[in-house]
This record gives C-alpha cells, sequence and structure tokens, in this order.
C-alpha cells in the first residue's frame, strides 16, 4: 500500500456493525482472551495477514485501526472495512482451517492481542458466551464476503461445463470467489492478458499471483484450505460417508463420544440441506435457518469435538479387510474404519426433455440458495415441482426475480407439499402456479429462453418465458458404489434392521447376530438419513438417525473388542 493509499484508507470512518458482522469485544471478554495470546505493537502500514494464507492467528485490536484490503497491491486494491480498538480480525476461517479472504493491514500505529486459532478453539469451547459471539460475526461475515465476491476468481465462459463444476463447487461450500464471464464480462479480457492466459485455457482460478488452469475440484479446495483425506495409513473407530445432516449428526456424536472419527464427502459438507435457503421445521429454530449456516454450525461443532472432515472426497469402494472396513476414493487415497456410517443421501432427479444436459451447463439449478438468486435477479424463472423442496425455492425465489411460475404435474398443490408452504404461494400475487402440468421442451440458444409446458389434462401446450429453470423432482440415492457389498432394496436404497436380517437370509456375522437397528447386512456397517431404505425425508430424522448410530457402533465395538 502507498502511503497516498494509507492516508486515504485512515481518513475512513470504521464500518459499521453490519448485522452483528463487527461486535466490539467488552473489557471481561478481552481479559478472557488474554492469557491464550500475547500482545504485540502494529505499525502503520504493517500486513498482518495475507488473502490467501493459511488462518493461523486471531487478532483483537487494542489500540489503532486496521483495514480489511481486497486484492492488496494489485490494480483492483479495495479496502472494504475498517476496524478500531475492541474489534477482532478474521472470519469463519478461523474456526474452518481454510485460509484468509481479506488481507489486513494496520492503519496506524497501535496494539493488538493475537491468539493462535488453537488457543482460540480453546477458549470458544470453554466461555460459551464469549464463543458465540465470535461464532456468530464469523458466520455473518463469511455470508457478507460471499455477497461482497471476495476471493479468488474463477474466468470463464458460462457456457462452459468446467466453469459450471468450478463455480458449483465454490458455491456449494460457501467459499467467496467472484465469476467473471469470458462471455460478458470486460475486465475478463485485461486478466487473462496480464497472467498471460489464451482464452482457449480457461477456465482459470486466479487468486493473488496463482493462477490454476481448468484445475480439479480437489486443487481448487486445496488453494482455499479445505482439507482432502489421503491414507494416512492409521485406523480409525469409525468412518462418516457423506456430510449432509445425518453424516455430520454421526460425526459430532461420534466424536464427541470419544471415537476417532473421519466424516468425507464427494462435494461439501452439508449435503441437501445446505442447497436449500430456509429450513423452517428444524427443531428449535422458530424464525427458521439457511440450510448453509446450519450446515456451517455443524462442520465447526464436528471440528471442535476432533472429528475430521475432508472434501472432496468420493468414496468407490467398501471392503472389508483384516476385520476392518476400508474405503477407496476415486482419488485412489484409502480410509480403514473398525465401523462405517453411510449417510450419501440422494442426488436430484432430472426432468425427462431433450436438451436438458445442454441447459444444465447455463440455466438449469438443483438448489435455490442466495448464491443462485444473485444470478437471477429480475430473470423470469420456472419452478418445477410439487413437493416440499419446490415450495420453499419458490417462495424464495419470488423475492429476487421479474416473474416466477411453479409447475406442478399433481391436481392440487397440497398434494405433496406441507399445507403452510402451499398456502404462503397460493397467497403470493407474484407466483403464477400452473397445476397438472408437465415441462415438454427447453427452448433457447445456449442460454435457455422459455419452455414449452403441457397440460396434462387437456393436452393444451403454452410457451412460458424463462431464463433460470429450477428442478426439484425428487431424489435417487447415492448408493451405485455399494452395490454388491450391501443389500439394497428395489429403489437402490440401503436395508437395514429386520429388513437387512431378511435380505442377509439367517446368513448373519460371525458371532450370529442379527443386524441391529440401522445395521446394513455387513457387521459394523450402518446407513443412516435419506439413503436409509424407509427413512424419513427430513432434516431432523437424519440428525436423529446419526445420533442414534453412534450408540449402535459402541455396541458393535463392544461386541467386536
Ligand atoms: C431444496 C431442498 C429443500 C429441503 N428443505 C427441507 C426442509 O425445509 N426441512 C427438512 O426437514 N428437510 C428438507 N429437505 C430434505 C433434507 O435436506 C434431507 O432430508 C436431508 O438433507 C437428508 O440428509 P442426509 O444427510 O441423509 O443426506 P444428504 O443431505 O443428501 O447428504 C448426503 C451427502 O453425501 C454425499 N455423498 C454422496 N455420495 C457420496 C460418495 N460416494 N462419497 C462421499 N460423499 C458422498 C453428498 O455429496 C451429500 O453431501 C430439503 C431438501 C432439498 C433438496
Amino acid at each position: 500500500m502507498t502511503a497516498q493509499d494509507l492516508a486515504e484508507a485512515a481518513a475512513q470512518p470504521e464500518t459499521t456493525n453490519l448485522g452483528g458482522a463487527y461486535p466490539r469485544l467488552s473489557q471481561v471478554q478481552l481479559d478472557t482472551l488474554e492469557p491464550y495470546g500475547e500482545r504485540r505493537p502494529i505499525h502503520a502500514g504493517e500486513v498482518l495477514y495475507t488473502e490467501g494464507d493459511p488462518s493461523e492467528s486471531f487478532y483483537v485490536i487494542l489500540a489503532g485501526r486496521v483495514a480489511m484490503v481486497e486484492g492488496y497491491g494489485t490494480d483492483a486494491q479495495q479496502v472494504v472495512r475498517v476496524h478500531g480498538p475492541g474489534r477482532f480480525l478474521g472470519e469463519l476461517s478461523l474456526l474452518t482451517g481454510q485460509t484468509e479472504f481479506f488481507t489486513a493491514v494496520a492503519l496506524e500505529d497501535g496494539e493488538v492481542l493475537a491468539v493462535p486459532v488453537e488457543g482460540l478453539r480453546t477458549v470458544v469451547s470453554r466461555d460459551p458466551e464469549l464463543g458465540d459471539v465470535i461464532l456468530r460475526a464469523c458466520l455473518v461475515r463469511r455470508t457478507l464476503a460471499i455477497g461482497l465476491g471476495a476471493g479468488f476468481r474463477i474466468i470463464g465462459s458460462r457456457y462452459s461445463q468446467e466453469t459450471r463444476r468450478l463455480r458449483d463447487f465454490a458455491m456449494r461450500n460457501r467459499l467467496p470467489h467472484r465469476f467473471i464471464d469470458l462471455e460478458s464480462d470486460p475486465t475478463a479480457e485485461n486478466l487473462l492478458r496480464q497472467f498471460s492466459i489464451g482464452p482457449d485455457e480457461t477456465p482459470v482460478v486466479v487468486w493473488r499471483d496463482r493462477v490454476l488452469r481448468n484445475p480439479s475440484n480437489a486443487e481448487l479446495a486445496q488453494l482455499v484450505g479445505l482439507v482432502t483425506v489421503s491414507g494416512s495409513g492409521s485406523t480409525c473407530d469409525l468412518i462418516v460417508v457423506g456430510a449432509g445432516p445425518a453424516g455430520l449428526a454421526t460425526s459430532v456424536y461420534g466424536a464427541s463420544e470419544g471415537l476417532t472419527t473421519v466424516a468425507v464427502d464427494a462435494v461439501a459438507i452439508g449435503g441437501q440441506a445446505a442447497t436449500t435457503s430456509r429450513i423452517e421445521n428444524y427443531l428449535g429454530f422458530p424464525a427458521g435457518i439457511s440450510g448453509g449456516e446450519l450446515a456451517d454450525r455443524a462442520a465447526i461443532q464436528a471440528r471442535k469435538f476432533g472429528a475430521r472432515t475432508s472434501v472432496p472426497a468420493t468414496a468407490q469402494q467398501l471392503t472389508r479387510d483384516d476385520g476392518h472396513y476400508r474405503i477407496r476414493f476415486a482419488d485412489g487415497t484409502d480410509v480403514l474404519a473398525r465401523t462405517v456410517v453411510l449417510a450419501t443421501g440422494a442426488r436430484y432427479r432430472k426432468l425427462p426433455v431433450p436438451r436438458l444436459e445442454e441447459f444444465e451447463e447455463t440455466s438449469v439449478y438443483y438448489a435455490a440458495t442466495p448464491m443462485e438468486a444473485q444470478i437471477c435477479v429480475n430473470d423470469p424463472v420456472v419452478v418445477v415441482g410439487g413437493g416440499n423442496s419446490a415450495g420453499q425455492a419458490t417462495i424464495f425465489l419470488a423475492d429476487h426475480v421479474r416473474k416466477i411460475r411453479l409447475v406442478v404435474r399433481e391436481h392440487r398443490l397440497d398434494e405433496y407439499m406441507s399445507r403452510y408452504l402451499a398456502d404462503r404461494i397460493e397467497r403470493d400475487p407474484r407466483i403464477e402456479v400452473l397445476l397438472h402440468t408437465e415441462v415438454r421442451e427447453l427452448l433457447g440458444d445456449k442460454l435457455l429462453e422459455a419452455v414449452v409446458v403441457e397440460d396434462n389434462e387437456s393436452g393444451e401446450r403454452r410457451t412460458l418465458e424463462a431464463r433460470e429453470l429450477f428442478v426439484f423432482i425428487g431424489a435417487d440415492p447415492c448408493t451405485d458404489w455399494l452395490a454388491g457389498t450391501v443389500a439394497l432394496d428395489s429403489g437402490g436404497y440401503v436395508l437395514t434392521g429386520s429388513a437387512a436380517a431378511r435380505a442377509a437370509n439367517g446368513q448373519f456375522d460371525e458371532l450370529g447376530r442379527p443386524p441391529m437397528m440401522l445395521e446394513t447386512t455387513q457387521p459394523g456397517v450402518f446407513a443412516v438419513g435419506d439413503v436409509r431404505s424407509g427413512s424419513i425425508k427430513r432434516v431432523a430424522s437424519a440428525v436423529g438417525e446419526g445420533s442414534m448410530a453412534v450408540r449402535l457402533v459402541h455396541e458393535h465395538l463392544a461386541a467386536y473388542g
């Protein structure tokens, strides 16, 4: 930062406490933190940490002011926040182990208390009140950072499937980033020239001086400090495959009850639940909670108790190996565990219409979170589906889009949808509901322009203007990789308990013990949540099953020594 930059930043007022993101710690709270860190002087212009660095220390400003800067040292350098005494720096990365997304620069001479993140974790678990202040602020700061488009840049064409993959990965993992569209953003060309990248080499991820050409999800994960498992050679007590609500609950209860626990997920922590903007029927959240926040909170909780989480890690094979289970991942690594909990949930079903794949790259979505809402501001949108997911998405999107239509195959809106959602939709003048209607065609050139729908009573067809199509028509279990290992029902869901006992046909384990509730046809392998045959497809039941499974894991370990 030049002296002039510094002077200009120093002239800015302190940022207001936006949505509780920037609280000032009290003297009592500072006294609680003090033994865990050390005071140190800061000097005007000093960089406390840089975006892209691992998040290693928690800084509280004791005297002076500090600026949070985006694009530090580049032409695009921008001061986004200014903080004074009593405020702390950093955001969710402090608790998740990801990298910093801003650079912290002292604006004047002063003093900070620097607490190493390990110390922060200790103090947060010992002082729940202080822990809550920090956690809340960190969660809001992450949301603000996402909204600002801070962090790395994804440069690519909106028509490219690889660009979409990278954007999806960043969105699902709630990683602050900015998408720079080669097709419409005038800054794209300059940026590419600056890094000597040809348009044919896109998509690229750029962050400070690092350029990743069409990186894999694992490479992007590494850039931001998400951890992936590698064959450590050691055996854990419990591996949880899938980190949606069921897997996260298993991890929290498993780790908190002393089991060495590893949780892995192919895409992102949070599962399907994290793709919804608001869950209103989860116990204890009368005003509802966003799926993303629920996932972030649970992931921090699991980590607090010592569970290791790893993303992205796609389980491809489950085998028995000398009394243990070996899970092999898509990248060739593996993990050995004494017990396994399968929590791989379900994947959204696709519409049976021509050209779906073509438009999936640009205009078809299977989730409705603030990220998707940003994309379709002021657009005409069609939502398809008659269940609660479609209902929630419609209500949420109605606040953001120009025109919204809900296309439902059934004859009544509340045939599968909860009455409270159906009521809300019927009362909302912004939403047009088309009952007994199905999508037949997708129209447009590269980008979706309209969908053709058919009244399944009269056969009459209508063309609806649509720039984005949101599809919520049910899901199929993620069990392809398990075929032949554990017994599945005719729909591919994992059989457990008495159904597994029937499928095993009296062929029980070496102790002659039939499967326990939630146990599959393999002893010590359990299934919980949406992937389990007969489960209730709800966040609360997934969480409940996750906690129950841990009790049964203990029983299994006790029986097998
Ligand atoms: C849009 C939407 C809105 C919803 N709203 C509500 C609501 O308001 N209230 C409610 O109670 N329920 C709601 N639900 C349902 C709820 O989200 C699910 O019941 C719940 O998420 C199931 O949790 P789960 O952990 O069993 O599975 P999932 O949430 O499906 O998580 C499974 C995880 O496993 C991972 N995985 C899959 N295969 C592999 C593999 N081979 N290796 C590694 N990882 C793998 C996936 O990436 C995923 O993250 C909603 C669902 C959707 C889609």
